[in-house]
């Protein structure tokens, strides 16, 4: 059956409008892509100076540390432990443990230690964190909602409490994915970022507090610091990635090289085997992602390649299609059964949740309106790519009745 809502994507890389933020030139060319031929002008050195300086502000000679890099144990934590100890910096790194930890993560973050660091972790109470999970899955379509929470006040907390004021945080993922143009040139990361961009869908602590028997007990280590206590202890977060020009496949190379473990095949839904390792939640947050929005981890990987001229557009294309939006019924070393059963969801509230998140427009359905799954419970989206305006008119119409992608 046809339908209206044809996805545009950009004619450089494989980046669909649905992505909030995305905006095109006369060309169809993406901000993402615009932005990194815009890293091309950046004068990398200059930026290495800039870090310098900063750095340079805030070390420290009495021993004690001097930034607080948080870390996940993933490839580009390990990197930026690695250029600040490069840098002659003294970090602590701050771990905020992840939903659901898989082995793999567990061996890479001891294996960051390596380099030679001290580790606070912070993990919290598993109970009221399976009751957020699941509440926050039913009800914004995201099961990380309460990590992507924990990621950003864990370190900033500590940074407070420890008195290290200077946060060094990984990518700007408004220049690496696209985004509005005054985000992708920003380099602080702060309150304002968090709530604006860290994507926590408007979902707030009180939201789940008095629900299931959570209460504000449960909430401390997801509370952000106040104005004042940031004030008082100086804290400044920067996105390291303001000062090296970003690449997550060679930091996954370079950690590599530091003994970081990759998963022997790529990960489900994706076109990498070397991120999105350490939370088994993962794939259910980006099959979420992808009947959303219309396109998943395996779009994201294929993009940036082939903005890096690794991976021609058409390939990309191909790779995008065998790979993405899977239904997650595996990842990694779990299946979707033993991530049900620990979150206390039947198999039904959860189908029920993804029918209710999935974007009808941008999938196949049949006469009734309903979403077409395969055996596989997999769904086909309309189009992969663009398509003549004049062939999209017609379908609408209904003068032409199928078109294969
Ligand atoms: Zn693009």
């Amino acid at each position: 059956m046809p339908n209206k809502n044809w996805i545009k994507y950009c004619t450089k890389c494989l980046i669909p409008a649905t992505r909030p933020g995305q905006t095109y030139d006369e060309k169809g060319v993406c901000n993402a892509c615009k932005e990194f031929e815009f890293r091309k002008q950046v004068d990398w050195e200059a930026r290495d100076r800039e870090l310098d300086t900063l750095l340079n502000q805030y070390r420290r000679t009495d021993g004690y540390y001097d930034c607080i890099v948080p870390v996940s144990g993933g490839k580009d934590s390990t990197c930026q432990v690695i250029k600040m100890l490069e840098k002659g910096m003294h970090p602590l790194c701050v771990y905020a443990a992840v939903d659901k930890p898989s082995d793999i993560g567990k061996r890479n973050l001891e294996n960051m230690r390596q380099l030679g660091v001290d580790l606070v972790e912070v993990s919290t109470n598993p109970i009221a964190r399976n009751k957020m999970d699941k509440i926050s899955l039913m009800e914004i379509g995201d099961i990380s909602w309460a990590e992507n929470v924990a990621i950003f006040t864990i370190p900033v907390r500590i940074a407070v409490q420890m008195k290290i004021p200077l946060l060094i945080w990984g990518e700007n993922p408004q220049n690496e994915f696209g985004g509005p143009k005054e985000a992708t040139h920003n380099h602080i990361l702060d309150k304002r970022w968090l709530e604006e961009f860290g994507g926590l869908l408007g979902f707030e602590n009180h939201h789940v507090v008095g629900r299931e028997g959570i209460t504000e007990k449960d909430m401390v280590q997801f509370n952000y610091p106040s104005d004042e206590e940031l004030k008082v202890a100086g804290v400044k977060g920067v996105f390291l990635g303001y000062f090296v020009p970003w690449d997550g496949y060679a930091h996954a190379l370079l950690a590599q090289g530091y003994g970081f473990e990759m998963w022997p095949k790529s990960n489900e839904g994706a076109l990498a085997n070397y991120e999105h390792m350490d939370n088994l939640h993962a794939g259910i947050h980006d099959y979420f992602k992808f009947i959303k929005l219309g396109f998943g981890r395996a779009t994201d990987h294929a993009s940036l390649h082939i903005r890096r001229g690794r991976l021609s557009r058409k390939h990309g294309l191909e790779i995008v299609k065998r790979n993405d939006g899977k239904f997650p019924w595996t990842y990694l070393e779990t299946t979707l059964e033993e991530i049900l059963d620990d979150i206390d969801m039947s198999f039904e509230e959860f189908m029920q949740t993804c029918d209710k998140f999935t974007n009808k427009d941008l999938f196949l359905t049949d006469e009734n309106g309903e979403l077409i799954r395969d055996k596989g419970f997999n769904l086909t989206k309309i189009n992969y790519d663009n398509v003549d305006e004049a062939l999209m008119e017609a379908v609408d119409k209904q003068e032409v009745m199928s078109v294969n992608y």
